[in-house]
């Protein structure tokens, strides 16, 4: 079977630097999970839908059939690269909103999946450890308290030029965090048997090494 580790956790956790920087270093793929609920989002305002229950079969057949390619580095809808529009706070909103739809979710499982090839797979979100990969060798559960990650969250936006507050962020991240860790189909959680990393106080190599060394002792050959 094709290796996976499976890095989930509340967002702005880090995930998304952690996990691709594994990946890189494994010579692995890398899922960022959290992009096609991202590019589903737009895709519904696109198509004049709100992100709700009232929507959620459309939603779920926009899911099924997404024009989606991820090209080095960059996220293609029909041809067209969406990376900017789909990392806005506003769609990151709209993605927590169609991922709390059960339709839409299960939508997305099997190209998920699909992303799990030789030599092996590095996947982050919610649910990899829990629904998608439960069967990973390595499950890392990645957490950072709030007012870190309202801070990194903060130091990205305005680095490139998007004006933001500090408290509407954290407003913002405790918002989303509760939607995703309530929800009924797949809730944020740990799985059982995941390992807990808090990066609050560390740096991305400090994580990066973390995960490397939880992964030669699960994988000892
Ligand atoms: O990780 P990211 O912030 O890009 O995810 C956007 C939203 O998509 C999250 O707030 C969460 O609601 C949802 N999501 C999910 N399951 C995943 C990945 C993301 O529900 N595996």
């Amino acid at each position: 079977t094709v290796p996976v580790i499976s890095i989930d956790g509340p967002t702005a956790s880090g995930k998304g630097t952690l996990a691709a920087e594994v990946a890189r270093q494994l010579g692995y793929h890398y899922l960022d999970s959290g992009a096609l609920y991202r590019v589903t989002g737009l895709a519904a305002r696109r198509a004049g839908l709100e992100p709700n229950e009232s929507n959620e079969t459309e939603i779920a057949r926009i899911a099924l059939h997404l024009p989606l390619e991820f090209i080095r580095g960059q996220v293609l809808l029909d041809g067209e690269d969406v990376g900017d529009d789909i990392r806005t706070e506003a769609a990151g909103m709209d993605a927590s909103r169609v991922s709390a739809l059960p339709a839409v979710r299960a939508a997305l499982v099997d190209l998920q999946k699909r992303f799990r090839r030789l030599p092996g797979l590095v996947a982050d979100g919610r649910d990899m450890g829990t629904v998608i990969f439960p069967d990973a060798p390595l499950k890392v559960f990645l957490t950072a308290s709030a007012a870190h990650r309202a801070e990194r969250r903060y130091k990205q936006l305005i680095s490139k030029g998007i004006s933001v507050t500090l408290d509407s962020l954290r407003l913002d991240l405790e918002a989303r965090d509760a939607r995703d860790m309530n929800r009924s189909t797949a809730p944020l959680k740990p799985a059982e048997d995941a390992k807990l990393l808090d990066n609050s106080e560390q740096s991305v190599v400090q994580s990066v090494d973390q995960v490397l060394q939880w992964w030669h002792q699960a994988q000892p050959f």
